[in-house]
């Protein structure tokens, strides 16, 4: 495995690479769903890169940048047992210089949901998931459905801008009592880690309330309302029942439904959805 903080280095290795590529955008503290992506991408391609970058114009202010996770040793030796061809670790100053003033802004997506709690933070995937796929141009990148909004923003990225890239969602892996895993997890203590499976028992009685017959979004959303409101140490800031492509609010459920939420547990701020 080459690993390298250089993008000409990138292009140059990637230049000597024949067949399909695929790659792994990531910000490091790898978990079992990070692995998962990288499991598929190496079933389905003959070459696998993965980028590690804490990407600080994703952050809003006053978030979690500082004391995100970062463990890249552990990281590097995962990858490489995995079989993964080449590691991309970027300085940020690498990606944005002093003069950076382009950016890339997937309009009416980034706007409801994550959007409105997190400002800015859409422009800054965007435009970071831009950059990786201009400087490793694979053919398939590999996200997870954890991060749905994200999922959704990128796929239009991707169209409206004609990047020649396959972008693969790959289903969201948990832990056994059902929290979604996220680097973030490790923020909880124990009665937090108990608490925290409250957003998935509440998409959880949403789903079952769905499949036996419900389709109203209404009902759905209070359903996920009140599992929320019987754990005290959960705060939701959306919860929700939407159009898995526009992400606007449904009324009524015709065809598809992305339910989701986030709710904030002590002061760590959790999401997870279900796409039916
Ligand atoms: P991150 O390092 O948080 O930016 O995540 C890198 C990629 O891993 C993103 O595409 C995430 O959606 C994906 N991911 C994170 N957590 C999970 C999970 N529990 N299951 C599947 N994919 C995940």
């Amino acid at each position: 495995m080459r690993t390298t903080e250089s993008l000409s280095e990138l292009r140059t290795i990637r230049a000597s690479m024949q067949g399909i590529l695929g790659l792994i955008p990531t910000m490091g503290a790898l978990h079992a769903g990070h692995l998962s992506l990288v499991r598929r991408a190496c079933s389905e391609c003959r070459h696998v890169g993965a980028s590690i970058f804490v990407n600080p114009t994703q952050f809003s202010k006053g978030e979690d940048f500082g004391k995100y996770p970062r463990a890249v040793q552990k990281d590097l030796e995962l990858l490489e047992s995995l079989g993964v061809d080449v590691v991309y670790i970027p300085a940020a100053d690498s990606m944005y210089p002093p003069g950076y003033q382009t950016w890339i802004d997937v309009e009416a997506l980034s706007t409801p949901l994550e959007g409105k709690f997190r400002p800015g933070h859409f422009r800054g995937v965007a435009t970071v998931v831009a950059k990786l796929l201009n400087s490793f141009t694979p053919d398939k990148a590999y996200f997870g459905q954890k991060d749905a909004q994200q999922a959704a923003v990128l796929k239009r990225m991707v169209r409206d801008l004609n990047f020649p890239v396959d972008i693969i969602i790959c289903p969201t892996v948990r832990e056994p009592d059902g929290l979604a895993m996220s680097s973030r997890n490790v923020y909880l203590n124990p009665a937090e880690r108990q608490a925290a499976t409250v957003l998935y028992g509440a998409l959880s009685a949403a789903k079952s309330r769905y499949d036996s017959g419900e389709r109203d979004a209404d009902v759905l959303r209070d359903t996920m309302q009140s599992v929320l409101d019987a754990e005290p140490m959960a705060r939701a800031q959306y919860i929700s029942a939407a159009d898995p492509e526009t992400l606007g609010e449904l009324k009524t459920i015709n065809q598809g439904v992305l339910l989701s939420l986030a709710v904030c547990i002590g002061e760590t701020r959790l999401i997870d959805n279900f796409l039916i």
